[in-house]
């Protein structure tokens, strides 16, 4: 099966919890290039079949992908599919969590509810059949960030559950048990298995 992502994280959390089903793992290289694969999608999804049909029907490997990001309920959703563009497509972390908590200024903190979602596809160039898994992590959006683990949004999103800790404040095996990712593997796992 081609993991398809170029973040280590994410490829060490998908072969922790899949190779225990049997399955070996190619990742993007010389011998599989990365693609450009335009992702214009309306949900999460759309974007995870878009990208793993495009490289299984490209290199003919079962290919796995996924796609993940935010979604701030006093922002009808947003940023959503968006998450990555959210502030340009040159910003970076610190941009996004800047332009989010400027926009949420005035959201008092009961308000504040999001969660994290991901969607992962695995598409068999051969059935053609994708098979879908999903992962929800519920929190809010804090007023300030806090925090030092993590990436993205993790710094200003409190979990659900952990005494208002920010995803940021959770050690690698914390969030692994509570992510949206992690969740979706799960997921995934009982689907394969
Ligand atoms: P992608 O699915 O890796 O493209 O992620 C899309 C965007 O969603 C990322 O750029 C992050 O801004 C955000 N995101 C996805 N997963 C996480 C997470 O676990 N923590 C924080 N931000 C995340």
């Amino acid at each position: 099966m081609l993991i398809v992502s170029s973040n280590k994280g994410k490829i060490k959390e998908i072969e922790a919890v899949l190779s225990s089903y049997g399955f070996s793992f190619q990742v993007l290289g010389k011998e599989y290039p990365v693609l450009y694969v335009e992702e214009d999608g309306n949900d999460f999804s759309d974007n995870a079949l878009i990208k793993a049909k495009a490289y299984a029907e490209r290199y003919s490997i079962t290919s796995l992908a996924d796609d993940s990001g935010l979604e701030v309920d006093s922002l009808d959703g947003r940023p959503g599919v968006q998450s990555a563009r959210y502030a340009g497509v040159d910003a970076k972390d610190e941009d996004r969590v800047r332009k989010l908590l400027e926009e949420l200024k005035d959201v008092p903190l009961e308000k504040r509810s999001a969660r994290f979602k991901c969607c992962i596809c695995v598409y068999d160039p051969k059935s053609k059949r994708p098979i879908f898994a999903e992962g929800v992590c519920e929190g809010r959006i804090t007023t300030s960030p806090r925090g030092t683990n993590g990436f993205g949004y993790d710094p200003v999103f409190e979990v659900e559950g952990f005494n208002g800790r920010t995803m940021a404040e959770l050690s690698m095996e914390e969030k692994n048990t509570v992510s949206h990712r992690a969740r979706a593997l799960m997921d995934l796992s009982k689907k394969i298995s």
